[in-house]
């Protein structure tokens, strides 16, 4: 058997509504019970975004709280990863849920566009998230959407501003950002053992339906796998997703067609080198 792969379950984003698919998980409960759905399915990362009751996307500090206490009940053990970066816009709010010491947060370390908007990260802001990281033992993820930022990543980590060796996630498929591409891809990969080790720990993510392709070559090549509806709505161009529990599903067939079994939330977090669950 090959090395344990990790999933992260990416519940709900900042831009997927019900209208989109019904399953995408809105209200702190729904979040909840789609999030436990999937811990039982294999996921042991939660990467959370919150929403207002409008669906639009909130950094409202009292609901990453709500959030993050009901999955420390009902999924125990589970790392909970809460998103920095969901809202346009570069201000301190994005940050404002790091005093409440989620196992991880997601760092986007640098700027480039998205589908309709540009996703601003200015160096200032980058800074200030990481500081407060370090402040209060947050693990950072730290967001490739492009090259630069695992360099970016590399030079934070070299400047003490990154504690640990930087878990690079590589974010693939995002219209007007890094496309699908093999050859980048097996280039990422290539990067982040040359400035962090053989042994570095990373993670990959497509969107849409590219979703299932970044799993199984991320699976096959020593990585860990993030899937979900906020990354993917669909199981193919016909249906859509009846869940995240469902896309974990399938992200687990996945490794055991390549023969790695599934880390569970205690394995993950000897691999990522995390602090025991409170
Ligand atoms: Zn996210």
């Amino acid at each position: 058997m090959g090395k344990s792969c990790i999933i992260c379950v990416a519940i709900t984003g900042s831009v997927p509504t019900k209208a989109a698919n019904p399953a995408v998980p809105i209200s702190i409960s729904e979040q909840i019970e789609s999030t436990h759905e999937a811990f039982e399915a294999g996921a042991s990362i939660c990467h959370a975004h919150v929403r207002n009751d409008d669906e639009t996307p909130s950094s409202d500090p009292e609901k990453f709280a709500a959030l993050k206490e009901g999955l420390e009940k009902h999924c125990p053990g589970m790392i909970i990863q809460l998103s920095t970066g969901g809202r346009s816009g570069a201000g301190k709010e994005r940050g404002g849920m790091l005093p409440l010491r989620p196992d991880m947060a997601s760092l986007s370390v640098g700027s480039n566009n998205f589908p309709t908007r540009v996703y601003e990260n200015p160096p200032d802001l980058v800074d200030w998230l990481a500081a407060e990281m370090i402040k209060f033992d947050v693990r950072p993820e730290i967001e490739a959407f492009d090259l630069s930022h695992i360099f970016r990543a590399r030079e934070m980590h070299a400047a003490g501003q990154i504690k640990d060796t930087p878990y690079v996630q590589f974010v693939m498929g995002v219209k007007n950002a890094m496309p699908v591409d093999r050859a980048v891809f097996d280039f990422y990969v290539e990067t982040v053992k040359r400035l962090f080790g053989d042994d570095a720990e990373w993670c990959a993510a497509g969107v849409g339906p590219n979703q299932i392709v970044l799993n199984e070559w991320a699976i096959a090549s020593g990585g860990h796998v993030r899937t979900g509806l906020e990354d993917n709505v669909r199981l193919s161009r016909e249906e859509l997703a009846a869940s995240n529990a469902q896309l974990v599903r399938r992200a687990v067939e996945i490794a055991e067609r390549y023969e790695r079994p599934v880390a569970t939330w205690s394995e993950a977090r000897d691999i990522l080198r995390l602090r025991a669950p409170t």
